[in-house]
């Protein structure tokens, strides 16, 4: 077993110089396989979506595609499962038919700062919307009538208070308005506030304008797209899920019985707005129909899920949220709502770092294999 060092980076610097490494075992098999970079945001910082790409060498008939870091945070273990694919898997494809597309950090500033938003504090999984007026007025009236629990609203002044206060509001029956309106700003976003948590973004931001043009590309040039998205959090404890698109016309049944994966969900039609893999899905059928695609989430899962987990996982979100625009008083309580944030997107636990190479690797064989990515 290869040291997990090797794999799980301290720092975007460091995983962004790993990821650029990747380019020369790539060209082996690919000899014109090339690098770029694109800058993200503030000039004055070097923050790039870091592309590696091939056509086929013979006749372009499939492409794979994975994406890292449209959540920032997520990234690190999105740029290992990218580094042990690369490691390991890579003879297992013909290069004569099959391109290559590997993107490290959709969201290079929240990768850099350890936050799942980007540089504008928007969730760029909201942000893929075809027509943002249209979908938000509800979502943003929940959220307005309980925005005391999501809008930052001063220091952090004691931890232990803040925290049960949270939980005590997120769980009596009385705030069961409040805990409506926080899941479905976490699946819809929300379009108003945006200091607030689940942000959608009131303009397409840059990396979601780079994806797009990306996702058009590879529809255009080849006849199979698939498409790995890689995040963390959702999903049970140290085990990987796969999120299937709404739009993906296949019920959550038949992608059971087609790959072999123990933990398949599909998207509610009516609960998430903006993703990124919705788009994906639009775009093949609307401008694309004759082209093949797969386009899923995988997720790797850290508190689990149960009431109680969820409970934790809103605390977490508005208390970390809260302290990067309000800072915290005390520098253990800045700490531990650091400690609670990396736990939830990047556990330091050998034991899930474990379970992300192992439970990835499960994910490469059940999808890439039915999907005559890898033989
Ligand atoms: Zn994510």
């Amino acid at each position: 077993m290869i040291k997990q060092e090797q794999y799980f980076k301290p720092n975007y610097e460091e995983s962004r110089a790993v990821f650029r490494s990747h380019l020369e075992k790539i060209q082996e098999k690919w000899p014109n396989a090339s690098l770029s970079s694109e800058k993200i945001g503030n000039e004055t910082e070097d923050n790039t979506i870091d592309v590696i790409y091939s056509d086929a060498l013979e006749s372009n008939q499939q492409v794979l595609f994975f994406t890292t870091g449209e959540h920032g945070i997520e990234g690190y273990a999105g740029a290992a499962v990218t580094h042990l694919f690369v490691e390991e898997y890579l003879d297992r494809i013909d290069p004569q038919t099959t391109g290559i597309c590997l993107i490290h950090a959709l969201n290079p500033w929240g990768m850099r700062n350890f936050r799942r938003v980007n540089e504008n504090n928007v969730d760029l999984n909201r942000n893929y919307l075809y027509n943002p007026e249209s979908v938000s007025k509800e979502v943003n009236e929940n959220y307005a009538k309980a925005q005391e629990l999501f809008l930052p609203n001063g220091k952090i002044t004691d931890i232990i208070k803040e925290k049960t206060k949270l939980y005590s509001q997120l769980t009596s029956e009385i705030m069961e308005q409040s805990y409506n309106a926080i899941s479905e700003a976490k699946g819809m976003g929300q379009y108003e506030f945006e200091r607030g948590v689940y942000y959608g973004g009131l303009k397409e931001e840059e990396s979601t304008q780079f994806l797009k043009t990306v996702q058009k590309k590879l529809l255009t040039t080849f006849s199979r797209v698939i498409h790995m998205d890689w995040h963390t959090a959702l999903g049970p404890t140290n085990e990987i899920t796969m999120v299937a698109s709404e739009t993906d016309t296949r019920a959550e049944e038949e992608l059971k019985s087609r790959y072999p994966l123990k933990n398949i969900q599909k998207f509610s039609p009516d609960k998430v707005k903006g993703d990124s893999t919705n788009h994906f899905h639009k775009l093949k059928k609307e401008e694309h129909p004759d082209t093949y695609l797969f386009s899923a989430l995988f997720e790797f899962g850290t508190f689990g899920e149960d009431r109680e987990a969820e409970r934790r996982t809103y605390t977490t979100i508005i208390l970390e949220n809260q302290l990067y625009w309000e800072g915290a008083e005390k520098e253990e309580d800045k700490q531990w709502v650091l400690d609670e944030f990396q736990a939830m997107f990047y556990p330091k636990e050998r034991e899930w770092r474990d379970s992300v190479l192992t439970e990835a690797q499960k994910a490469f064989e059940a999808i890439l294999k039915v999907e005559g990515i890898l033989n």
